[in-house]
């Protein structure tokens, strides 16, 4: 068996068209543009190209871009003093730090002081409880990207057994917390995690998000699940430059799996539909306005 590739690219193109559509409207009806405001501390290569494309992404959609590029210097009290400034900014109805933070910074005071109803990246300890409470909450852009993916093969989600390895704040506990709110069984693997293989080979669903390249093996597979890569690996590749590879043995895996999302093209572009999506969601929340569903 040949598994269906869950083509992440084409997804997310539908939820941008979607989000565009709906700021269109709010543009037209109310007067008003969703502003995003993107901040980068330092010069890390990926998150320099991660930056481009949010910003790319949100003039695409008719939103209004606020990027702010910060020397690697920058002082936590300096980036707390912008984020002041940013959430006491009406037209900036969005914030997000990208990380990682040079290690001067003490990263969880930024991510709290980010004001929670501007918090598209979905990462403050309010949004988080609240997500693991069963509220409505800005949650984070990859899991919510993971589930949408998901969905795009499973009309619901509901009493299916999943996997997730990984225990990040960023992917995998609010990827549990999504999961369960879809009513699956879910089973959270990490580093310490005894026979992960025999763990994996009972999931209808199966979501990689460790960081370490092709580390999930066809063996590991329920013949006819669905797996979710959301790994990120750069390795070398045959022809002296690199290439980006996941975190599941695609080659493999593709043999065994009902569906699987590839990589590049899989969970990666589905990231930033989601973010703008939370930040025309934060917008509406914002001035009064009941959000769409996107
Ligand atoms: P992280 O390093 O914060 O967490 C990795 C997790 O993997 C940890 O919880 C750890 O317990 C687990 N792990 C490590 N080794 C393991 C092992 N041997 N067995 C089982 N579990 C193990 O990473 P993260 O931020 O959650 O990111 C995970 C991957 O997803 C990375 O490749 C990252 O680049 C990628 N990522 C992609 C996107 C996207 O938009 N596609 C977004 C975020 C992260």
């Amino acid at each position: 068996m040949t598994a269906r590739i869950i083509d992440g690219r084409a997804i997310a193109a539908e939820l941008r068209a979607s989000v565009a559509a709906e700021t269109r409207r709010l543009t037209t009806a109310h007067g008003l543009v969703p502003g995003l405001a993107v901040i980068l501390v330092g010069e890390n290569p990926a998150s320099k190209a991660y930056v481009g494309s949010k910003s790319r992404g949100v003039v695409e959609v008719g939103m209004k871009p606020f990027d702010f590029h910060l020397p690697a210097t920058t002082s936590t009290n300096e980036l707390l003093g912008l984020i002041g400034e940013l959430n006491n900014d009406a037209a900036v109805h969005g914030i997000l730090v990208q990380l990682p933070l040079p290690p001067q910074i003490n990263a969880s005071r930024i991510i709290a002081a980010v004001d929670p109803a501007k918090d598209v990246d979905g990462f403050h300890p309010l949004n988080a409880g609240r997500l693991a409470s069963g509220l409505p909450a800005l949650a984070p852009c990859t899991p919510v990207g993971c589930i949408k993916l998901a969905k795009a093969v499973h009309a619901s989600l509901s009493g299916l057994d999943a996997v997730v390895i990984g225990r990040s704040n960023i992917v995998g506990k609010p990827l549990v917390q999504l999961l369960l709110a879809e009513n699956a069984t879910v089973t959270i693997a990490h580093s310490r995690t005894r026979d992960l293989a025999g763990l994996c080979e009972r999931a209808d669903l199966l979501f990689a998000a460790i960081g370490r390249p092709e580390f999930v093996r066809g063996g590991w597979i329920k013949p006819g699940a669905t797996v979710i890569d959301v790994g990120i690996n750069r390795v070398a590749a045959d022809n002296g430059k690199s290439r980006i590879v996941g975190d599941v043995f695609f080659a493999e895996a593709v043999e065994v799996a009902g569906a699987i999302t590839p990589v590049p093209g899989g969970v990666g572009p589905m990231t930033i539909a989601c973010l703008l999506a939370n930040t025309l969601r934060a917008a509406c929340m914002q001035v009064g306005l009941t959000a769409p569903d996107v």
